[in-house]
């Protein structure tokens, strides 16, 4: 096996062993972007001189019987609305192009600290508002699955440098989807942790109560590996939980107790790619014959949620984005130089953001105007706590809920792009635990006759994510779909 093909775990394993250095690491995955690259189009900003020195200092200190931390000499690529310190920070938007923030995300700094080589910045949909990671202002990133089709999104940079092995893993962020939903499309393991159990310090504020970022890997014990690094209190994050983190990676292949698995009705009926329905029915076969009970469920409110989510996150996104003016941050136009400040703002925004961003805005707003208010947002509000409802009803007779990430597999580079309804439907099944905030995987259960990876989604209760990853170790380790690789993966 080459070096870039190791999981994260596999390669810091070798790099602590000695039998490679951190620094021969990096230099064969950097050769690897650039033979991939021109071609995926995965990354905004690689940082290879940054890479290359910070794998230099993991070296030293291996040399001279230092201790390093969990991800010594792992390198990982982070979605780029995440702040880099020095590092350019874009959001894949045009009004943040020279944006270089001056410190490092909660996220960045914890792994860091862990000895973790930063390799890139990753591209995404225009400040994570999409399906497909065509909303970027900068690059189309393709699927190493197929190149015609879209990597998902708004994560589709990280997901796609994952499984064509351009990063040993990645961060991404899930405000409706975006970590899930481009994992599925790409055969990787992504997880959307609880709302409060990642901080959100230095991320890049797309909808302030559905926000979280999650790991995406090529398996489950690298999710639980950079799950472990990333939880956990931060006095910068009012919103992050003061509660202790378990151990996510000791154990994670027992599953004593017998589980209850709820199969909610709404997430298999109308709309459902067929060869999905019968890769997702193959896999509760599979934990059925390792004991776990069968519960069918209803979440009645489920059918809500996409319509629900389009008013909450918009209206968060419009007044999250109202800070860019040109004044505090990045874009400023030229064309207002002598003209009064209104003029200046609208001409500024006009100019920075692109078509996706403009909608939200406008939704959001008119959401929240005067008159409007009740009929939109305070209604939406209170849906949302019927989804939560349900959910914790569902909670109080199964351990987990097992469902598709996605109704369809990878979609073809343009199909969607007129058509926004269309492209807000794939988050269907994902959407709703952001709503709740409970946790969601995303692991690959199969392959469509195209060849497309199938994933399949499991939730959980708050904070449970260990059950989630023991689950989702379980069927990891009755089959090999997670082994696969795309064909483009071999040729060089
Ligand atoms: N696709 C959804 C949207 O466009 C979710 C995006 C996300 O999770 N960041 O809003």
């Amino acid at each position: 096996m080459l070096l870039h093909e190791l999981t994260a775990s596999k390669v810091r394993e070798r790099i602590t062993k000695r039998e490679v250095t951190a620094q021969e690491v990096v230099e064969e995955l950097l050769e690897w972007i650039n033979l991939k690259e021109p071609l995926i189009k995965t990354y905004l900003c690689l940082d290879e001189d940054g890479a290359l020195s910070k794998a230099k200092e993991i070296d030293e200190k291996l040399s001279n019987g230092n201790k390093v931390g969990l991800l010594a000499g792992v390198p990982i690529a982070i979605k780029d609305n995440m702040c880099t310190a020095g590092v350019k920070t874009t959001c894949a938007s045009k009004i943040l192009e020279n944006f270089i923030p001056p410190y490092d995300a909660f996220v960045v700094k914890r792994i860091k600290d862990e000895d973790a080589i930063i390799i890139g910045k990753t591209n995404l949909d225009e400040f994570a508002m999409g399906s497909s990671t065509e909303n970027s202002a900068f690059q189309i990133t393709r699927n190493p699955w197929d190149i015609d089709c879209i990597p998902g999104g708004s994560s589709g940079g990280s997901a796609a440098a994952v499984s064509a092995d351009m990063a040993f893993m990645a961060l991404g962020s899930d405000t409706g989807g975006s970590v899930r939903q481009p994992a599925s499309f790409c055969g990787d393991v992504g997880l959307k942790p609880t709302y409060g159990r990642v901080s959100r310090y230095g991320l890049i504020a797309f909808a302030s109560s559905l926000d979280q970022i999650g790991p995406i890997t090529k398996d489950v014990l690298d999710t639980a590996l950079l799950l472990q690094v990333i939880s956990g209190h931060d006095n910068f994050d009012s919103t992050c939980a003061a509660l202790d983190v378990p151990n996510y990676i000791s154990d994670i292949d027992r599953l004593d107790d017998v589980l209850k698995i709820g199969v909610p009705r709404e997430f298999f009926g109308e709309g459902l790619n067929t060869e999905i329905k019968s890769a997702l029915m193959d896999a509760l076969k599979i934990y059925e014959a390792n004991g776990a009970k069968l519960v069918d469920l209803s979440l009645p409110h489920c059918e809500y949620a996409v319509a629900t989510y389009y008013i909450i996150a918009t209206a968060e996104a419009s007044s999250n984005l109202a800070r860019y003016d040109g004044v505090r941050y990045g874009h400023r136009s030229r064309l207002s130089s002598d003209s009064n400040i209104v003029d200046m703002y609208s001409q500024t925004r006009a100019e920075g953001f692109g078509n996706e961003v403009k909608r939200r805005i406008l939704l959001g707003n008119y959401a929240l105007s005067t008159g409007y208010y009740e009929a939109y947002y305070l209604k939406a509000s209170k849906v949302r706590n019927l989804i939560k409802n349900d959910f914790e009803d569902a909670f109080k007779k199964v351990d987990c809920i097992i469902c598709p990430t996605c109704p369809t597999p990878a979609f073809k580079i343009g199909e969607r792009v007129t058509e926004p309804l269309e492209m807000y439907l794939s988050d269907i099944y994902t959407i709703p635990a952001n709503l709740a905030g409970i946790p969601g995987i995303s692991i690959p259960c199969g392959f469509t006759s195209a060849g497309l990876p199938i994933g399949m989604q499991i939730l959980g209760k708050y904070f449970d994510e260990r059950k989630l990853l023991k689950m989702a170790k379980l069927f990891e380790n009755e089959t090999d779909f997670h082994l696969k690789r795309p064909k483009l993966n071999q040729q060089v």
